[in-house]
């Protein structure tokens, strides 16, 4: 799950904030006792971590690549990792990583690199992203420590509405273009939020899981890029290599 959804899914479990846990259960090598019987204080996200913040014991729950959580509605002979039973409701967390955050856990925690946090520093994102300027703008958008919660989804649209290849390293980048790449994605992320919550997220995928460019109507490029080796959707034509002439052409603009 992307940082967006994650807020999301925080607004959602604030109806559980005055409800007493009757049992916690499943197969996850947490103090279960210590939830059984407690409530749910807070819940936070950062990045792509849900935080669950009980009485005695604080959650820290990654959903790596295929983790949900499902209200009411549990997967057939599947075992949770977390099972939380309320009065009217349980809530099941499969496929995901949990585990407990020692006591003074908010400190580690960098909310500035947090693309959905108020503390979210976009000029500190652009130095970070100078100091990797040979990486590719690819790897460079999944990096958690630079964009904590961007994912895959978020990064192939971002590069398509921005006009660029995945493969362009960020030095080859003009600097407005560098300063694009940061305030695209903080807008996105904003943007993928509303439409998440509207349920209209998928309708708005411009080049995710298609085969036909909206924008010229050309063949879609599916690769694995950079050292993630993630995949990659762009269209070679809209989205091309940066060149030379290029970035002359970009920093003319830029002085029009
Ligand atoms: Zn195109």
């Amino acid at each position: 799950m992307e940082g967006p959804s994650l807020v999301l899914t925080c607004e959602e479990f604030s109806v559980f904030f005055k409800e007493r846990v009757i049992e916690a259960s499943g197969s996850a090598r947490i103090p279960f006792d210590k939830i059984t019987g407690s409530y749910l204080k807070n819940a936070r996200s950062w990045g792509k971590h849900l935080i669950l913040e009980f009485a005695d014991v604080t959650l820290r729950i990654h959903f790596l690549m295929f983790g949900s959580y499902r209200l009411d509605d549990p997967r057939d002979g599947r075992e949770p990792k977390l099972l939380l039973e309320y009065g009217d409701h349980k809530v099941y967390f499969y496929s995901c990583a949990i585990k407990e955050l020692p006591k003074g856990w908010e400190k580690t925690y960098d909310w500035s690199i947090d693309l959905m946090a108020p503390e979210w520093d976009a000029p500190q994102a652009l130095a970070n992203l100078r100091a990797k300027a040979k990486e590719q703008v690819s790897d460079l958008l999944m990096d958690q420590q630079i964009f904590s919660g961007l994912g895959n989804i978020m990064k192939n649209e971002i590069l398509y509405n921005l006009r660029m290849h995945p493969e362009t390293k960020f030095a080859e980048l003009s600097p407005a273009k560098q300063r694009a790449l940061v305030r695209e994605s903080e807008s996105y992320a904003w943007q993928f939020y509303e439409w998440k919550k509207e349920n209209v997220l998928m309708k708005n995928w411009k080049i995710m899981r298609k085969k036909i460019c909206p924008r010229c109507e050309g063949p879609v490029c599916k690769k694995k890029t950079g050292k993630l080796q993630r995949w990659s959707h762009f269209c070679p034509h809209c989205q091309p290599r940066e060149t030379t002439a290029r970035r002359r052409v970009d920093v003319q603009a830029a002085h029009v």
